[in-house]
């Protein structure tokens, strides 16, 4: 498989190779925006990192409940 890229809607700069998580988003610093592995500009990063982290958490919830040492 190709290695997908992440390249900026704005400006058309290759970002780098995508992340593997949907959530990880990737900035372009000439045009100072944030870009997800969809190659869509996100307007509000802010509330994009609180959903990720609530993700995040919820994760991490299920793990420690399960109890397993890693
Ligand atoms: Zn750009």
């Amino acid at each position: 498989m190709e290695s997908k890229r992440v390249i900026c809607p704005v400006c058309g700069d290759d970002l780098g190779p995508a992340q593997p998580f949907m959530s990880t988003l990737t900035g372009c610093r000439r045009c100072r925006v944030w870009v997800n592995n969809a190659g869509e500009i996100v307007k509000d990063p802010h509330k994009h990192f609180k959903q990720w982290m609530e993700q995040k958490g919820s994760k991490r919830k299920v793990k420690q409940q399960g109890g397993q040492a890693a």
